[in-house]
């Protein structure tokens, strides 16, 4: 299963997809679509299934052009640790993940295991599974007006890995597990990704208080930090409800054109984000969360809850890492309550299979 991220830039055209279902708050996929997520992997490694292997690898590949692998292998163990405390998991739990940087992350193993990339077109093998396009900003003037659209792109994206099983016939209970397609998160090659720290560094609305706290918890924070430090670097985001800047490239296209006195611009350009957004909305799809702004597919669990829709300037808009709304850079109480439905549901499922 694959789930698109979609980056819908505009600065006058504000385009919003409007929501298809007004009492779905989360959604999420159901257990057995998703037993090879990192929720369901922590049910098989405690386990006594005779598996191969003690640990949910989470390869992480180095070598991005424009992220540090020390920044990425730091905001992927945040977000892991983000939704991995949220599902109400704690240090013990966090011991069974093994996180490392490889210039290699194979795909397609038998392997309870996930992957990170970046720079999707780096190996040629990375084409069969990811397809990314470029975007293009395009705008027009109308007498003394100007309007500039983005297309639509995808930024990154998550799936949740596949698995086989034998059975024993009389119990029900599995004595033998493979995976054959692991978890998987990828971002396109054509955004400039930037770190957390970099986010900080430009984001014009914070108090110079407020970005020297964050900035040196940022420092303080390593691949080698333990799991408390980044719950509670998590919980300093959600404090400050911290969201990622707009795209600094675009804005700066939009002016230049104002300023040019032509009447159109077609114009292909390269992205500019803040990695840690997409990249806490694709773990989220690992670990089988779904959009919740989308009405559910067939296959998955939709729960309705209250109260955690805003109208914002007369738009209805999730508070949700995992709806097309604002870039928060936290996991709001709608993602937690959905990757807790999401836990209960894999706990249920794995509780009359594993033995
Ligand atoms: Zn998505």
């Amino acid at each position: 299963m694959k789930c698109t991220y979609v980056l819908g830039i505009s600065l006058c055209l504000v385009a919003c997809a409007e929501s298809s279902n007004s009492n779905l708050d989360y959604v999420h996929s159901k257990a057995e679509n998703a037993t090879i997520s990192p929720l369901g992997g922590i049910q098989i490694l405690r386990s006594s299934l005779d598996f191969k292997f003690d640990s949910y690898d989470v390869c992480v590949r180095k070598g991005s052009k424009t992220i540090s692998d020390s920044s990425l292998l730091k905001e992927t163990k945040l977000a892991y640790a983000a939704w991995i405390h949220a599902a109400g998991y704690g240090e013990e739990e966090w011991e069974l993940f093994n996180f490392q940087l490889k210039s290699e992350c194979k795909d397609n193993q038998d392997h309870l295991a996930s992957v990170v990339i970046l720079d999707v077109d780096k190996d040629t093998n990375d084409s069969q599974y990811d397809r990314y396009s470029s975007f293009s900003i395009n705008c027009e003037r109308s007498g003394y007006s100007y309007s500039c659209g983005g297309s639509s792109a995808t930024l990154g994206l998550g799936r949740w890995g596949n698995i086989g099983y034998s059975y024993d016939g009389r119990s029900g209970k599995w004595t033998d597990l493979y995976s054959f397609s692991q978890v998987r998160a990828s971002f396109s090659q054509y955004v400039d990704w930037h770190s957390l720290k970099e986010d900080f560094k430009r984001n014009k609305e914070l108090s110079s208080s407020d970005r020297n706290e964050l900035l040196s918890a940022y420092d303080r924070l390593s691949g080698n930090s333990q799991f408390m430090e980044f719950v509670e670097f998590s919980d300093l985001l959600a404090e400050k409800d911290m969201k990622s800047i707009d795209d600094e490239k675009f804005s700066k296209l939009f002016k230049d054109f104002q300023k040019s006195g032509k009447n159109s611009l077609n114009k292909d350009f390269r992205s500019e984000q803040a990695l840690y957004h997409v990249l806490l909305h694709e773990v989220g799809h690992n670990f089988g969360m779904r959009h919740s702004h989308q009405q559910a597919p067939d296959g998955s669990i939709a729960v309705e809850t209250e109260g955690l829709r805003i109208k914002k300037d007369g738009r209805e808009e999730f508070v949700s890492t995992m709806a097309y709304s604002d870039d928060y850079l936290y996991l709001t109480k709608d993602d937690k309550l959905g990757i807790q439905s999401m836990r209960r549901e894999t706990e249920n499922y794995l509780k009359k299979r594993l033995p």
